[in-house]
């Protein structure tokens, strides 16, 4: 079996670049004056500027690799939106040193493939927008399809308590070698090992979802946790943070459940959490159990919702899901 040491090695870098980009501009372009006019500009430089700096990794380590990014540069070479541009390159070369445009625009595209080769990298440059806009909780999310298996990804929670008085947690897996967390904010060897939590029954169990209602069901989820027993408030976060309260014993249940027939689960919110949390010991299927399928281009088409719980729950969970859509 391959081991993928070199593509977690990446993973974990490019990620750890992009989230130092995307920190840098939460601190530096969130201003009152921002907050207060819903000017979500910010958001969008660091989004182009994290997608920049994950495939310029990428390109570096596996140049043949396939990039499919939320981001297209189509947008950023307009003439009007020179300035927003100009901001990128500024992000960029803060983490890299001085490039030019064109150079940032470059590898930008990268991220431009179609979800068709036989491998590729699935990449969220900033997963929860309206959590970075808020400055709360959103992720990196990097994630290495081979043959519409998800082998291997990191997650980078750039707000998340890291357990040690500050913020910041890189949660990665390997298909079959479980799943590590490593600093976010330095590179270091080794990982150390995490577990979901170890509950027997789903009474006890803390459940986490959107804070947007419109991405989960939050008046089903609130049935189905009476319906389960469970009295402790939801775990409201944005981003694939909730895949890492789950890897790491936070919550032991995640619930996206559809607010729309139509919608359809992007792959790049939900590979690099879904491994990350499998290899932790859970489950991760959609609301009628059915494993997640990424043999489907950039969608999930084949699934609906996600739930993502520490596995010995899980049968009970997606039972309880079925009685109250039934109802
Ligand atoms: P979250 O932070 O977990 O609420 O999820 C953020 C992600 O929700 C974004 O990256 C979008 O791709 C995705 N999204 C957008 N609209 C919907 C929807 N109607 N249902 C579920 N997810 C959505
Ligand atoms: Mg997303």
């Amino acid at each position: 079996m391959a081991s993928y040491e070199q593509e977690l090695r990446a993973a974990l870098e490019a990620v750890r670049g992009a989230a130092r980009v995307c920190r840098a501009v939460q601190e530096r372009l969130i201003t009152r004056d921002t907050l207060e006019k819903r000017d979500k500009s910010p958001v969008t430089v660091a989004d182009f500027a994290s997608q920049a700096i994950v495939c310029r990794h990428l390109e570096q380590a596996f140049a043949n690799d396939a990039v499919v990014g939320e981001e297209h540069s189509a947008e950023l070479r307009t003439p009007e939106n020179a300035a927003l541009l100009a901001s990128v390159v500024g992000a960029v070369s803060s983490e890299i040193g001085g490039v030019d445009a064109q150079r940032v625009l470059g590898w930008i595209d990268r991220g431009g493939a179609d979800a068709k080769a036989e491998r590729y990298w699935a990449l969220d440059p900033i997963d929860g927008t309206k959590g970075f806009l808020r400055r709360e909780q959103y992720a990196v999310a990097l994630a290495l399809i081979e043959r519409g298996e998800v082998v291997a990804g990191a997650l980078g929670c750039p707000n998340l308590d890291d357990g040690a008085g500050g913020t910041g947690v890189l949660l990665a897996a390997v298909r079959g070698q479980g799943a590590h967390v490593f600093p976010l904010w330095r590179s270091a060897g080794e990982g150390r090992p995490v577990h979901v939590s170890a509950i027997a029954s789903p009474a006890g169990a803390r459940f986490c979802e959107s804070v947007e209602a419109e991405h989960s069901d939050q008046s089903e989820s609130a049935k189905i946790a009476a319906r389960l027993g469970i009295t402790a408030p939801p775990l409201r976060m944005d981003s694939q943070c909730k895949y890492a309260a789950v890897a790491r014993g936070d919550a032991s249940i995640y619930l996206r459940l559809p607010t729309r027939a139509d919608y359809r689960e992007k792959i790049w919110d939900h590979a690099a959490g879904m491994l990350v949390v499998e290899e932790a010991g859970g489950r991760v299927s959609d609301v009628d159990g059915k494993p997640l399928d990424f043999r489907h281009g950039r969608t999930l088409a084949a699934n609906r919702g996600v739930v993502a719980t520490a596995g010995s729950i899980h049968a009970r969970v997606i039972e309880a899901i079925r009685e109250v859509r039934q109802t």
